[in-house]
C-alpha cells in the first residue's frame, strides 16, 4: 500500500534531524568546494544553522509540516547571514507553503514541497537552470520528482529519484561558470568545481529520502 504511505507529524522533525546530521558530517568538504570558487565558509554555516533548526523545531508546540519547514526556514536566515542565509532560508519557507494545512505529505504533495521551494529561491535569488548554484539540484529534483509522480510510483521511489537527480544536477555544475553568488566574480576559473550549495541541496534530499513514511491508514 506504498500509494497511501505519507511523512506526517514528527517524522519531518526527524528529517531536520537526519538532514543537519548528513551536512554536519560533509561539512569539511562542502567548505572545501567553497573555497575553490567562494570563501570557503559554506559547510560550517549550514552545518550550523541546520544544528540549531533541529534543536529548535523541536520546540514547536504544534509540530506540523509547515511549522518545522517555516521554523527551519527563519533560522537558516537568521544563523546562516547574507545572501545565502536569504536563499537557503527561502527554500525551506518556500517549501513550507507546499505543506501549507496538510497534516501528511503524499508523492504528489512532494512534488509541491520541491516546486514551492525552489519558486521561493528563484524569487529571492534570480538564478536560473545553468548558473551553478543550488537551483541547479532543485531544478534536476523537481523535474525527476514530476516524471516519476506522473508514473505512479510510491512516495519513497519519488524521494529517491528526486535525490538522485539532485546528485547529478549538482555534479553538472562542475562544467559551469558561475552568474551568482561569490563565484561569479571567477569567470572561466570557476569551471571544475562542483558549486558548495547545490551539493548541499542533493545532500539533503539524500537524508529525506530515508526517513521512513507511514501508512496513512495504519499511521
Ligand atoms: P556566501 O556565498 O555568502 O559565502 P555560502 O558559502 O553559505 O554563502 O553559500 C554559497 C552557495 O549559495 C553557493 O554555492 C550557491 O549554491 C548558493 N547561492 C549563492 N547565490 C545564489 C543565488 N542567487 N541563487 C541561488 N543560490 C545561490
Ligand atoms: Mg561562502
Amino acid at each position: 500500500m506504498s500509494g497511501l504511505c505519507v511523512i506526517a507529524g514528527t517524522r519531518w522533525i526527524e528529517m531536520i534531524t537526519a538532514a543537519a546530521a548528513a551536512i554536519g558530517k560533509r561539512q569539511d568538504d562542502l567548505n572545501a568546494l567553497d573555497s575553490t570558487v567562494g570563501d570557503g565558509d559554506h559547510g560550517t554555516n549550514i552545518a550550523a544553522a541546520l544544528a540549531k533548526a533541529a534543536v529548535s523545531v523541536t520546540e514547536l508546540p504544534e509540530p506540523a509540516p509547515e511549522a518545522v519547514l517555516n521554523e527551519v526556514g527563519s533560522t537558516l536566515a537568521t544563523e546562516m547571514g547574507g545572501a545565502a542565509g536569504v536563499i537557503f532560508g527561502a527554500f525551506f519557507r518556500g517549501a513550507a507553503l507546499g505543506t501549507a494545512g496538510k497534516a501528511g505529505i503524499d508523492a504528489p504533495q512532494y512534488v509541491e514541497v520541491l516546486r514551492s521551494g525552489l519558486k521561493e529561491v528563484q524569487k529571492w535569488g534570480k538564478a536560473r537552470p545553468g548558473d551553478k548554484t543550488m537551483v541547479d539540484a532543485l531544478a534536476a529534483a523537481l523535474r525527476a520528482a514530476e516524471a516519476a509522480v506522473a508514473q505512479q510510483q510510491s512516495l519513497e521511489v519519488v524521494m529517491q529519484v528526486a535525490a538522485a537527480a539532485a546528485h547529478q544536477g549538482a555534479e553538472a555544475t562542475t562544467a559551469m561558470e558561475a552568474r551568482k553568488g561569490r563565484a561569479r566574480f571567477l569567470g572561466p576559473r570557476a569551471i571544475g568545481f562542483q558549486d558548495a550549495g547545490a551539493t548541499s541541496i542533493a545532500l539533503l534530499l539524500s537524508a529525506w529520502s530515508e526517513v521512513v513514511c507511514t501508512n496513512a491508514t495504519n499511521p
